[in-house]
Order: structure tokens, then C-alpha cells, then sequence
């Protein structure tokens, strides 16, 4: 893992240091937190411009540019945590502002409920693009934003009740009663309060249950869907769920906005404004809240300088500053590949999180299996890949209380075996079951629900959430809070109890100091032992372990056996692939050994070792 780490939310990205994330527990030590205070004195310093003799040239300013930081903020949650690249949220902005635009100047309505329809138009149309774009990988899905950005924006355009190109005339101003929001001076305060509000809720979001989730969506580029797929998460509907969340910011932006300029046209919510969105968030730093405020200061005060400026150095009018952004954004991700925003952040001191779990209940246990009992059933297990078959009807079970390992040299499909028991690959045929309930053919999340849990042979960790954070991931299933629960901070009691037992796990494993550590910063073997705690924080009834002990050195070997042996004391039991010959020797009670995806040999380490079809195989093949 060589990314560079930092924290979804803006915490210090430089190396080593101790990056700590999350709220403050109380008002007082919310109050003694250096970025809660610079953060006050941010809101202030915005509550008190429009109450000084500004020129209202430069309020004007202040409100594009809330306006912007609002549709941005969703770009952050979509492409900077969740990895979806979205050039299309230009038409989100575009539903909201003529939603409410039609329906106040047709029918005279209120603009709330202008607010309301536009709101959910958003959300059927997002929740319609998003059940059939998410799906997609890779460049479709920026395509198909692009796609959908000049549909809308040519609907627009072209429906006579919208007023065509003309657009509407005539929108009205916001209201509250009597007060009226009208003057550019008094709805920003609805746009800045609208703005703030926002950002605390992602960053409350990112920082909970789901956000733990849809910030594990991107660790992997290209494969960030199997660890919390692994882990009981649907990775599919986070994704909706980011996506809803965006269009929904984007259509508030909107709405804003056609009551700012009372008057709405098809041109702002074209596909070029569409691309400078997402530049702002890119410019700004995607990767955190505060990034899309950067960014939409940034682009909105620089594009008004060179509408200005480059007309007169080149004696012709055009939209030359467009040419100006695309150099700019090539030297931003050259000089600052994650935007500008982290320039400034790593001026402030990282944030403490306290540790205010202690007292916390402790979290729920399923019932455990009864020592003995059939814990695992596996037969006749088979997966063809084309012609090769990687695993040819194998058999075995494990019950409980028992450390099986499966042993056999490089190839023999041991890692395939994981796969098909633990619902990641499907099989060609056979069956799973475990506690005495079919497993084979279910998701990966659903084999997690029913109490097996798994480590990477490749470590999946989220290099830039806390390890702390990345076993509380584990736990994801033990509790419910949901994203609205998450952005209204309600979920606080059942996270702590989360990282309650996120921490006494990490404890259990011997890491309980390296908590509020990136695991971006760990090494490989610190990081093997964190996807235990993670799946232990599951509270499974039966662990499955890639090769635990590759890569550790020989006192972390013997650490992760103590570890394995106070595990299996517990109840727990285990199934292990490792290469490690001596260290499944010491540590087993049963092996099974694959050949060329078949089993071998079955029997007690003893009876292993003194065979000589296994010591033929080892020598025949491995290296
Ligand atoms: P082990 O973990 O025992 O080293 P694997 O289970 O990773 O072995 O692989 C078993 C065999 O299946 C190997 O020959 C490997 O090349 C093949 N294999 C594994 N995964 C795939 C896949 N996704 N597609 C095609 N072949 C695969
Ligand atoms: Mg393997």
C-alpha cells in the first residue's frame, strides 16, 4: 500500500504523525480542540461579512461561491471517499432550480414547497440513474454522467412549459414569513447556514458506521468492494446512497440559486458547469470537506479575475479563462495531486479524538456453537475456471472449537477454497454449509451475517482511516445506525460501544497502542494482525485466515500463534492456510493438504508429516 495517508476528512496527511479523528465527546473538550476553535472563528469571521460595508459586488461573490461549495461537498462524498466520478451534477443543480422555479411562477406556489418538489424529483431521477449507472465499472459510469448532463440540459431547453433557452422570468424570493430573503446580504446567510450545516453532517457521516463503509469503497482501486462486502456491507446500495446524497446536495444548491438570481435558463446547468464542479472539487481537495469550499473559492475567484483580465491582455472576448483552468488543474495535480486544501490543513494540528468509550455496554454476542459440534460442512467443493479446475470436489469439516489448517504448495487452490466457502467466488458445484444452514450460493455478506468471518492473503486495510477505524469496520454488522442517523450525529452511544470493542480487540491482538494510527502506516505484519481484530470485532463463529504468518518475522509469528491458541481457548474456531510448515505443525489439530485442487491427505499434524505423498508434493512443486 503506497498511498499516501490522510484521513477522508482532512486530517494531517503527513507521514508517522498521530492522526486522530472524530468529534469532540464533550463541549468542553470541544472547546479545547485547536480545529474546533479555528473552525468557530471561520463561521464567525462568514457571520459577520455581510454586516460590514462590503460592496455587494463581493457578497455576490460570497454567495456563488457557497452555492458552489454545496454541489462540490457532494463530489467529495461521491468521487473523493467513494472513488464514483461524476460529471453530471450540473443537472441535479438544474432539477432543483427549475422544480421550484416552475411551480412558484406557474402556480404561484411557495418556494418551500419548490424546495420540496425539487427534492424529490432529485431523488426519483438519481435513484433511477444510479440503479442503472452504479452498477457499471471503470469509465462507464463518467460517461454515463456525461450522458445524462446533456439529456437534462437539453430537456430543459427544449420543454415550452420551462420556457425553452429563455428560460423563467420572474422567480420569486424566498421567504419566512414576513422576511423576506431578497437582498444578495440576507440569503446568504441561507446559503452559508446551508453550506456549514452540510459540511458537519459529511463530516459527521464519513466519521460513523457507514462512513466507515463508503470510505472502504475506494481503498483499493479497482477492488474496493470485496473487503466490506466481506465484512456484511452492501456495497451497492452505499453507493446509492452516495449518490442520492450528491444529487441532493447539487438540487439544494439549485434551488438556492434560482431564488438568488429569480431567474432560472437551461445554461448554467450544462455540461461545461457540470466539469467545473468536479474541478473545484478536485482543485480544492476531494478528499475532504473543507476542499470543496477551497476549491469553490478558488475557481469562482479566479474564473471573475480572468473573465476580466484575459479579454483585455488578448483584445478578443471568449471563454479563454476555461483554457487557463485546464493549465491550472495540470499543475494542481502535479504540485498538489490531493488539491490545495491539504496545504493549508497541514498547518493546524491534527485533531485529538477522545477516547470517551470506556464506560460504554459492551456489544451483543451471538450464541456460541457447542464445543464439538459441526461448525463447517464442506463437500464435494468444486470451481472450474474454464479448464482449469482449481478445486476438484473437495470434502471436509471443521467443528467446533477446532484450528484446521489447509496446507499444499503454491496453486493447489487454496485461496480458491477460501473464496467458494467464504462467498466471494461462486462455485461450479457442491455445498457449504455451516452451523447446519446452507451457505453455498449466498453473498459474501450474507455468509458474514451467519458468523464467518475472513482475512486477505493481500491485506485490505483502509490506509487512510485509523486502525482503530478500520476493526471498528469489522463490526459492522453488530450495529444499525443508518446515514441520516449518522449526519445527525444520533448514533454516538452505539459508536462508542462500536469502538469499544474495536479497541479491546486490537487489545486482544497485542496493537491496542498503534490505535489512532494511519494503517497506511503499519507494516505488513502489524497490518495481518488488524484484519484479525477486524474480523474478530465481527464476533464470528468460525475464522478463516489466508497465510496470517506471511511476512511476519519470527517474535511476531510466535505472538500471532499465542494469539491463535488464547482464540481457539475462547471457542472460536479457525481455519488457516498457511505456508508456514512449522507453524501450522504446532498449531492445528487437523490438516488437510491440497494438491492441484485436490485433497491429498487428511489427518493429525503427526499423521501429515510422516506421509510421503505430502513431502513428494512439497518437494515436487514448491519453489
Ligand atoms: P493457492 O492459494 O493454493 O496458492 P489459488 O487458489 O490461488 O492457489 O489458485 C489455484 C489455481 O487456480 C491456480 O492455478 C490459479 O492460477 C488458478 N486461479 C485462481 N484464481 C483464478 C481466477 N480468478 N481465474 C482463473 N484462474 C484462477
Ligand atoms: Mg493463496
Amino acid at each position: 500500500m503506497n498511498h499516501h495517508p490522510r484521513s477522508a476528512f482532512g486530517a494531517a496527511p503527513s507521514m508517522g504523525r498521530h492522526q486522530r479523528t472524530g468529534e469532540a465527546g464533550s463541549a468542553v473538550s470541544a472547546w479545547s480542540d485547536p480545529r474546533s476553535i479555528a473552525l468557530a472563528l471561520f463561521v464567525a469571521v462568514l457571520a459577520a461579512l455581510p454586516l460590514l460595508p462590503l460592496p455587494e459586488f463581493w457578497i455576490t461573490q460570497l454567495n456563488y461561491i457557497g452555492l458552489y461549495a454545496i454541489v462540490s461537498l457532494g463530489l467529495v462524498l461521491l468521487t473523493g471517499v467513494g472513488g464514483l466520478t461524476s460529471f453530471g451534477q450540473a443537472a441535479f443543480v438544474g432539477i432543483g432550480a427549475y422544480a421550484s422555479a416552475y411551480l412558484t411562477t406557474t402556480y404561484g406556489a411557495s418556494p418551500w414547497l419548490g424546495l420540496l418538489l425539487g427534492l424529490a424529483l432529485t431523488a426519483a431521477v438519481a435513484l433511477v440513474l444510479g440503479w442503472v449507472t452504479l452498477r457499471m465499472s471503470g469509465h462507464y459510469l463518467p460517461l454515463a454522467t456525461i450522458a445524462w448532463c446533456l439529456a437534462l440540459y437539453y430537456t430543459m431547453g427544449n420543454l415550452d412549459a420551462l420556457g425553452k433557452y429563455d428560460g423563467l422570468l420572474g422567480v420569486p424570493a424566498i421567504e419566512i414569513g414576513d422576511f423576506s430573503f431578497r437582498e444578495g446580504r440576507r440569503i446568504y446567510y441561507l446559503i452559508w447556514g446551508t453550506a456549514l450545516v452540510a459540511a458537519l453532517a459529511i463530516i459527521h457521516l464519513l466519521d460513523s458506521r457507514p462512513g466507515r463503509v463508503m470510505r472502504a469503497l475506494n481503498a483499493n482501486r479497482g477492488g474496493g468492494v470485496t473487503m466490506p462486502e466481506a465484512m456484511g456491507a452492501s456495497t451497492f446500495r452505499y453507493k446509492v446512497v452516495m449518490f442520492l446524497t450528491a444529487a441532493l446536495l447539487a438540487s439544494l444548491s439549485g434551488w438556492l440559486f434560482a431564488h438568488l438570481q429569480r431567474t432560472v435558463n437551461p445554461s448554467p446547468f450544462g455540461l461545461k458547469l457540470g466539469i467545473e464542479y468536479l474541478f473545484m472539487a478536485v482543485v480544492g481537495g476531494v478528499g475532504s470537506v473543507w476542499g470543496a469550499f477551497t476549491g469553490a473559492a478558488v475557481v469562482k475567484l479566479i474564473e471573475d479575475q480572468l473573465q476580466v483580465l484575459l479579454p483585455r491582455l488578448l483584445g478578443t472576448s471568449g471563454n479563454y479563462e476555461m483554457i487557463v483552468f485546464g493549465v491550472m488543474l495540470v499543475m494542481v495535480l502535479k504540485f498538489a495531486p490531493k488539491g490545495l486544501w491539504p496545504l493549508f490543513d497541514a498547518l493546524l494540528p491534527a485533531r485529538r479524538r477522545p477516547r470517551d468509550w470506556a464506560g460504554a455496554p459492551p456489544m451483543e454476542q451471538r450464541p456460541k456453537p457447542k464445543r464439538g459440534e459441526v461448525l463447517l460442512d464442506v463437500r464435494e467443493l468444486r470451481k472450474a475456471f474454464g479448464g482449469l479446475v482449481a478445486v476438484n470436489d473437495v470434502s471436509f469439516t471443521i467443528r467446533a472449537g477446532e484450528i484446521v489448517g489447509l496446507i499444499g504448495p503454491n496453486g493447489a487452490g487454496k485461496s480458491t477454497t477460501f473464496g467458494l466457502i467464504s462467498g466471494l467466488l461462486p462455485l461450479t458445484s457442491g455445498d457449504v454449509s455451516l452451523r447446519g444452514e446452507r451457505i453455498s450460493g449466498l453473498p459474501s455478506r450474507e455468509v458474514a451475517q451467519r458468523g464467518l468471518s475472513r482475512t486477505f492473503q493481500h491485506a485490505k486495510l483502509v490506509p487512510e482511516m485509523t486502525v482503530l477505524e478500520n476493526v471498528a469496520l469489522g463490526g459492522y454488522l453488530r450495529s444499525h445506525s443508518g446515514t441520516l442517523r449518522a449526519m445527525l450525529r444520533l448514533d454516538r452511544a452505539e459508536e462508542r460501544r462500536a469502538l469499544k470493542e474495536a479497541e479491546a480487540q486490537l487489545q486482544r491482538i497485542g496493537l491496542g497502542e498503534q490505535m489512532h494510527e494511519l494503517a497506511g502506516n503499519l507494516a505488513l505484519g502489524p497490518q495481518r494482525l488488524v484484519e484479525i481484530a477486524r474480523s474478530l470485532a465481527g464476533d464470528p463463529s468460525l475464522l478463516l485466515l489466508d497465510e496470517p504468518a506471511a511476512g511476519l518475522r519470527h517474535k511476531e509469528k510466535q505472538a500471532l500463534a499465542a494469539v491463535l491458541r488464547q482464540l481457539k481457548a475462547s471457542g472460536l474456531s479457525l481455519l488457516l492456510v498457511e505456508h508456514d510448515m512449522d507453524f501450522v505443525m504446532s498449531l492445528t489439530d487437523r490438516i488437510v493438504v491440497m494438491e492441484f485442487g485436490t485433497k491429498l491427505i487428511e489427518g493429525t499434524p503427526a499423521e501429515v508429516q510422516a506421509s510421503p505423498a505430502v513431502r513428494a508434493a512439497y518437494l515436487g512443486t514448491e519453489h
